[in-house]
């Protein structure tokens, strides 16, 4: 089930375009974000401009990809996307920088994870549009400089604190994703379930919402499988109760936590007596990658008051050991 209510990519998603929405006016949902954007994206299309860089942070399936090609398409321009560790050389750099045409967005997801020997050609290009490269080797090496369209990069984040200093200053739009709130959530389980032709009454949707971990992704994943279950079960109509028979079978529990995030909360409960324990003992006890636990499994967590980070390391609230059907420890204020 982690498969499975885990934000990260997979080509189902992808395979899945038609529930990607196209337009800025068609995204629901981080309100102020849109508000923002749509004043930056006139103003450069009316003055003819690039529009400036552009940093989205924020934990993945919130819609940073999908805002970068809104993006494009608003301002009528190229798209071209890749990704921080995907970007060995600088010489892979250099390539896509200099087939850009003038105003087209470049998307670098995980930018926190590129290279420095990348990144440092990345600064001239941002702030110049321009390309230093250091061509031959040795006594023969020289220097030369290429001038590159003035195009705009779009990064994207899971970790906005791991970025350098010289690259964040970088962006002139930074600009931060939350999760949802359930009432968009909704709009997006129900224009969902209306594109894949899924007959299901308000109710199944909010379900749906309500469970989907303030994420745009999860929703649409476990809409589908929502689908297959209902399908499957002959149901004609999604409503709460098949929903929610779905949903428990895929171990989403009622407050929308799955196994993973239960087990992390498990741990910290039942050997570090609550905490503090640091995210490094957690990682090692569940063997899962820090990482993860870090981008994925906390800050929703921690959304939901459920966890604290501490200088000590994490600690579980009182709704933590309530939602787990533990009595708190008389030091948690039980
Ligand atoms: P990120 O780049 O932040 O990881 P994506 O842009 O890839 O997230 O979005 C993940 C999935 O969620 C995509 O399938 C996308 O269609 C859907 N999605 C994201 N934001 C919205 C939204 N506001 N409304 C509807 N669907 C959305």
């Amino acid at each position: 089930s982690r498969e499975l209510v885990s934000p990260e990519k997979r080509d189902e998603d992808t395979a899945d375009a038609s529930l990607r929405p196209q337009r800025l006016s068609e995204f629901i949902g981080q309100a102020q974000a849109r508000a923002n954007l749509s004043v930056f994206i006139e103003a450069a299309k009316s003055r003819g401009e690039a529009l400036d860089h552009v940093l989205f942070a924020g934990p993945p399936g919130l819609g940073k990809t999908t805002l970068a090609q809104i993006m494009s398409r608003e301002l009528g321009v190229g798209f071209r996307a890749t990704s921080g560790p995907v970007i060995a050389k600088a010489g892979d750099l250099a390539a896509l920088l200099t087939n850009l045409e003038e105003r087209d967005v470049l998307f670098i997801d995980e930018i926190h994870r590129l290279n420095p020997a990348v990144e440092e050609i990345l600064y001239p290009a941002m702030e110049d549009f321009q390309l230093d490269l250091i061509i031959g080797e040795g006594p023969a090496a020289r220097s030369v400089r290429i001038d590159l369209a003035k195009f705009t990069l779009v990064g994207a984040t899971t970790r906005a604190g791991l970025l350098t200093t010289p690259l964040r200053d970088r962006f002139g739009i930074p600009v931060r994703l939350n999760f949802y709130t359930v009432e968009e959530l909704d709009l997006i389980v129900t224009r969902g379930a209306r594109v894949l032709g899924l007959a299901m009454n308000p109710d199944g949707a909010r379900e749906i919402a309500r469970r989907a971990r303030g994420t745009p992704r999860i929703a649409g994943r476990l809409l589908r499988r929502v689908r297959d279950f209902a399908s499957v079960a002959g149901a004609e109509v999604v409503d709460r109760a098949v929903a929610d028979k779905a949903l428990r079978q895929l171990e989403v529990d009622d407050a929308g936590l799955d196994a993973l995030d239960r087990r992390y909360m498990s741990v910290i409960a039942h050997n570090y007596g609550g905490g503090p324990v640091g995210v490094e003992t957690i990682a090692a006890a569940l063997s899962e990658p820090r990482d993860a636990l870090e981008e994925i499994i906390e800050p929703y967590l921690i959304q939901q008051g459920l966890i604290q980070r501490t200088p000590r390391g994490r600690m579980l609230t009182i709704h933590a050991f309530r939602h787990l059907g533990l009595t708190p420890p008389p030091s948690q204020g039980a």
